[in-house]
């Protein structure tokens, strides 16, 4: 079943054709480099990392261009600079690490490309350039403003005519703007905050045209997909639409019709049914929550409702996302005691390792249905049931089953983990020397009848945050509780 995406533009569900199958292109707006990330801008970081990695499984890892940017020139920077009297590049080159990690720590591959505003600061001057000698733009007040009367297609993308934005004033009325919904391409630097020349004079972009000039120079138009979350449809993508064809209006470009050939755009997430919000105190920062879950059990909590729905972020769904990657690694734990292998190399067989990949089909069939990740885990899951089944009756299959639910996992990037590793969630060597001591211990005292003593021992472990499993034949496996 070839990939079909539900395509914001149009309303509808469409087949997915790359322009070049050979160059296929996805850009994500990325974050604004200020403070630590929470958990709702992991949601299209997670969400977009599943579709690059679908994409690189059809098209081939090397046909993929991925580009998230990283917005480092803003309000907020600027502001979080100058209150603590450093360039803005301490506080963005600090916080795109800090981002890097922790979406690495959910499982997020790293893009293709990260492209910085501040390094494309000519191609946003070339392309305002551009749009103001067209008569796109216009400048006014030290300010480059975009004319939107200028682009009959403004409002296409999000459903809004220009009068119902003026009317419901979803937009900023300033005294120098021609009409309401004219959006700032350029605009002067206060004093103190960073500022470039330009022919409009000095001063620094406006947030919407860095993401239409960097399209421009790290993938060229049009673009195969473009993402990002819901409450970025209007104004920045109606906006970077708007600039990025225009730029081209009357220049002689092959290319102006057509900005991105599909848009996608996640749900939102909410906190226990509310708005995450600093004013209701419950903002949960990846950065936070990497330290008391997995980062596997976080990316499965995000993915567990449909990208487009809306995502309810509770403890429960932590603890249940949780459960369930557990009962995945123990049937790869048990799956590969029985089997004395590892899944996380090929099967030396070429053709059980090509049965194996061929088993992880339903994984795949799901997400090609517009990304539909609650269905894909719901396979992941059913392929381990059956190979549970296959390692109790001890069928043949059991090795092809082991290295399909990994196959598989990796799809979603899940299930990629050592499983005793899982289950050890992070002990030290010390604790992890600790606890076998315990637990070779508390063998003992089962092999000699010593109940109270095996109790008790449980109990010291039980105290170390380690819950003990017993397996087939007196072994026994453990792991590390929150
Ligand atoms: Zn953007």
């Amino acid at each position: 079943m070839p990939l079909s995406i539900h395509d914001t533009y149009s309303r509808t569900k469409r087949p997915f054709e790359p322009r070049d199958p050979n160059r296929v292109t996805l850009y994500v707006c990325g974050p604004t480099v200020y403070n630590y990330a929470h958990i709702g801008n992991a949601r299209p970081v997670v969400v977009f990392d599943v579709l690059f990695r679908l994409l690189r499984h059809t098209y081939g890892d090397d046909h993929v261009i991925y580009a998230r940017n990283i917005t480092d020139v803003d309000d907020k920077i600027n502001a979080a600079a100058l209150a603590q009297g450093v360039p803005i590049s301490t506080i963005t080159d600090k916080f795109a690490a800090i981002y890097n990690a922790d979406m690495a720590a959910l499982g997020a591959l790293t893009p293709t490309a990260q492209p910085r505003a501040t390094a494309h600061i000519d191609a946003i001057v070339a392309m305002i350039g551009r749009l103001v000698a067209n008569a796109s733009a216009y400048a006014a007040e030290g300010h480059v403003l975009f004319d939107t009367q200028s682009f009959p297609d403004y409002g296409k993308l999000s459903g809004h005519t220009l009068e119902d934005l003026i009317a419901g004033a979803r937009v900023d009325v300033a005294p120098y703007k021609r009409n309401a919904a004219d959006f700032v391409l350029w605009k002067p630097s206060k004093p103190g905050e960073p500022v470039w020349d330009s022919p409009f004079g000095p001063g620094r972009p406006g947030w919407h045209i860095e993401c239409s000039a960097m399209i421009e120079e790290t993938l060229g138009l049009p673009i195969d997909i473009h993402g990002g979350g819901h409450d970025l449809i209007f104004p920045h993508h109606e906006n970077e639409i708007a600039q990025g064809l225009c730029s081209h209006k009357g220049g002689g470009a092959d290319h102006s019709d057509t900005y991105a050939r599909y848009w996608m755009h996640n749900g939102f997430l909410t906190m226990d049914a509310e708005k995450m919000s600093k004013s209701l105190g419950n903002v949960r920062l990846v950065h936070e929550l990497i330290e008391r879950f997995p980062g596997e059990v976080i990316r499965w909590a995000l993915l567990s409702a449909h990208y487009r729905a809306p995502l309810d972020w509770t403890d429960d769904l932590l603890e249940q996302s949780h459960r369930t990657l557990d009962r995945l690694y123990q049937s790869l734990q048990d799956a590969a005691r029985e089997t004395g292998q590892s899944a996380a190399t090929p099967l030396a067989d070429a053709s059980l390792e090509a049965q194996a990949v061929a088993g992880a089909k339903a994984v795949i069939d799901a997400l090609e249905d517009d990304l539909n990740t609650p269905a894909a885990m719901a396979a992941l899951s059913a392929l381990a049931t059956s190979l549970r089944q296959a390692v109790t009756t001890k069928l043949d299959d059991a090795p092809v089953k082991q290295r399909t639910l990994v196959v598989a996992g990796g799809l979603l990037g899940f299930l990629q983990a050592d499983p005793g590793a899982w289950f050890e969630g992070g002990a030290d060597e010390a604790l992890k020397s600790q606890v076998e001591a315990l637990i070779g211990a508390r063998a003992e005292a089962r092999r000699s009848k010593d109940w109270a003593a095996a109790d008790r021992i449980r109990g010291e472990l039980t105290a170390l945050g380690v819950e003990v499993l017993d397996g087939p034949g007196g072994t026994a496996t453990w792991r590390r509780r929150e």
